[in-house]
């Protein structure tokens, strides 16, 4: 039942979006070790047979070396996994020259004009649009037509965590999308138009802390599912019968 699995890799960070959960952004500047690396991908491995995905995410972990980069991406490959990064997409050069060492790689636009520069590597790119403030019936539309040619589009519609209220507040938006037919996975509902994936919350239930479908490995060497607590949990050991 594991959904995929999240590597922090460093909480340093080149960004400040208003829809960051990072409540350690730059507060440190440790960068994750291979061999926690290896072990926990070990524990799990003990767990599952699947295939599946190790997603590298900070902070912003497009601002470790290459060569870090190269080795963590063949540990997971040896453990039998499929490599991932999600980057903001600023260092986009450095986004370019590391693809070859990942299976797929998600890039969250906020300026169009950064959708031909990753046109190289469109085939393995999952291209995100995030459905903040900013978003409107406009831009969404320029969206869905300039990144067509992406191996896949995402558009996480995203909320106050305490009210639960969407930050986008265009009508024109909302009122496509609530045409889509919705389904739920977790605490989130997804609809798909086309090849454009869109997720929303659930007005009561969903919860951006704790994930427990996502095990988590922090820069610290702890594992958890968790957020904004770091410490150690070895919780798949404890309750996986259970998730
Ligand atoms: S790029 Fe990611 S970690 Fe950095 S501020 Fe934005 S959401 Fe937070």
């Amino acid at each position: 039942m594991i959904d995929h699995i999240d590597i922090v890799t460093t909480h340093q960070c080149n960004q400040s979006c208003n829809y960051c959960i990072d409540p350690f952004r730059n507060t440190s500047k440790k960068i994750i070790d291979i061999e926690k690396v290896a072990e926990f991908l070990a524990s799990i491995r003990e767990k599952t047979e699947e295939k599946l995905t190790v997603l590298l995410l900070g902070g912003e972990p497009t601002l470790l070396s290459k060569q870090k980069l190269k080795q963590l991406t063949n540990t997971i490959h040896e453990y039998g996994f499929r490599a991932s990064i999600s980057t903001n997409g600023q260092l986009w050069r450095k986004a370019i020259k590391i693809a070859p060492f990942f299976d797929t790689i998600q890039v969250t636009i906020d300026d169009f004009d950064q959708i031909p520069l990753l046109y190289d590597i469109k085939d393995k790119v999952n291209v995100k649009m995030p459905g903040d403030e900013y978003m409107n019936w406009q831009r969404l539309t320029e969206f869905m037509e300039e990144t067509k040619d992406f191996y896949r589009q995402s558009v996480p519609m995203y909320f106050n965590p305490q009210t639960f209220e969407e930050l986008c507040e265009d009508r024109y938006v909302w009122d496509f999308l609530d045409s889509l037919s919705w389904k739920r996975d977790g605490s989130y509902k997804y609809a798909f138009y086309g090849k454009i994936r869109f997720k929303k919350c659930i007005p009561g239930e969903t919860n951006i802390i704790d994930e427990p479908k996502i095990p988590k490995l922090y820069p610290n060497g702890n594992y958890n599912c968790n957020w904004q607590d770091e410490t150690m949990n070895n919780y798949l050991n404890l309750s996986y019968q259970n998730i």
